[in-house]
């Protein structure tokens, strides 16, 4: 799988890559959204006009010149002038996406701004959001409304009814930044379809992010032996695995595997989840830490889940949009729909925010082989499982099953097969 490189790549390989990854993952239509780099001359790429989004190829990228010079072989996204206009007011900001995700599309036609305290790493991931009036579409008028924005110091601004416009660092943060928005705003929709979302305070925002300096210790010699490097790939593969069924998002999620022993490998912190590569991948042995890398801020749990449950050989922590709805609301999801569901999750119980950090005993207690996930209020949901394929597979039919009831809430009262046909289950599949 090719990797986003903001250094080294060229900005409209970059493009590309991401407008690909936007549609691929149902967040702009074949004709709408745009994207753009501005690069070290001043030189502004952007995607063109009318093309489809689903095939485009870098030689489809147009370049603005710093002296307003058009080239390329179409014409450039007639919403390019905002793009100029931000790049102007905001000279940190050297990459901009805009499109019209259907969830902050919602957001925007009832003129509201998203709480991004709904998960913990939003609230810095997004920062705070701006909102521009309504505009003609490619006018100079929309422009400025959007300049002003980001002028204000937002990086993430709605558009009233149209969508959205986020700028980032690089097209890497730009993209973290948009897929993160467009997932709270889905949690947020999600939940107040079964119920009334939660929001973390500040305070509690905080204490989840004080989790990264409590590391482990750096052991002074590593070795990679093959079953080891075995491990990282399988890693690797369910992530983004997971990335591309929309099972985790760029800036959140967490997997592990039982390497030998107590020992284990697991994610680092603060790399795209879609983009993790296999040295990103941090080997945890003897209680010590890979050097110089910086696991998950829920190493801590792994680890303790490792030594105390000998049957449990992989994790997977994330977030998905429906199971998040029963997160956010702290309601308790019935697996008793369907056969599978309750076969392979018996009981998922919520616990409170926090209880995954250093220290905290609840998740501990409550894991077993009859209660596989725990659902993490306003965070996230915890699969355990043996093999690491199992466990994803276990992950699936959870989220399967939050969606069913989520849509299901609509259509009447949930009726779960009886405590009989429960036990037949019990009896045939689990003995
Ligand atoms: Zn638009």
């Amino acid at each position: 799988m090719r990797k986003l490189d903001t250094a080294l790549m060229h900005p409209r390989d970059q493009i590309t890559m991401i407008i690909d990854k936007v549609y691929r993952s149902g967040m702009t239509t074949t004709s709408g959204g745009n994207i753009s780099v501005i690069d070290e001359n001043g030189d502004v790429w952007v995607t063109p006009s009318a093309i489809d989004k689903g095939s485009l190829r870098p030689s489809d990228i147009i370049c603005v010149r710093k002296n307003g010079a058009i080239e390329g072989r179409h014409k450039p996204s007639s919403e390019y002038p905002f793009h100029i206009a931000i790049y102007k007011a905001r000279p940190d900001i050297k990459a901009i996406l805009h499109a019209h995700p259907p969830a902050l599309v919602s957001f925007s036609i009832v003129r509201q701004i998203p709480n991004t305290n709904v998960i913990p790493q939003a609230k810095n991931v997004c920062g705070p959001i701006g909102y521009a009036p309504y505009e003609l579409p490619g006018s100079e008028a929309l422009g400025e409304v959007i300049a002003n924005e980001f002028v204000k110091g937002f990086n993430a601004v709605i558009m009233e009814n149209h969508g959205t416009v986020v700028g980032g660092v690089d097209l890497g943060d730009a993209f973290q930044r948009f897929e993160t928005l467009e997932f709270c705003c889905r949690t947020i929709i999600n939940g107040s379809t079964i119920g009334t979302p939660n929001y973390l305070t500040d305070e509690e925002i905080e204490e989840f992010e004080d989790q990264v300096p409590r590391l482990l210790p750096e052991m002074e010699t590593i070795e990679h032996p093959s079953d080891e490097r075995a491990i990282r790939e399988e890693i690797k593969r369910i992530v983004h695995r997971a990335c591309a069924q929309g099972l985790m998002i760029s800036s959140y999620g967490t997997v592990s595997v039982r390497w030998r022993n107590n020992d284990f490998l697991i994610t680092p912190t603060n790399v795209a989840r879609w983009d993790i590569k296999n040295e990103d991948i941090v080997q945890i042995k003897d209680g010590k830490r890979e050097p110089g890398k910086v696991p998950s801020r829920s190493t801590w749990l792994h680890q303790e889940i490792y030594k105390r449950n000998p049957h449990v050989n992989s994790i997977i922590l994330t977030q998905t949009p429906y199971l998040m709805a029963y997160s956010v609301t702290a309601q308790k999801m019935d697996v008793r729909t369907i056969p599978e569901s309750w076969i392979f999750l018996q009981d998922v119980p919520n616990v409170p925010f926090g209880s995954h950090f250093a220290g905290k005993e609840t998740i501990l207690k409550l894991l077993s082989k009859n209660t596989p996930a725990i659902i993490i209020n306003n965070d996230s949901i915890i699969v355990t499982g043996d093999k690491l394929l199992g466990t994803f597979d276990r992950l699936e039919v959870a989220e399967f099953s939050a969606k069913s009831l989520t849509m299901g809430t609509s259509l009447g009262k949930l009726i779960p097969i009886n405590s009989e046909q429960v036990e037949a289950l019990r009896k045939r599949f689990l003995g």
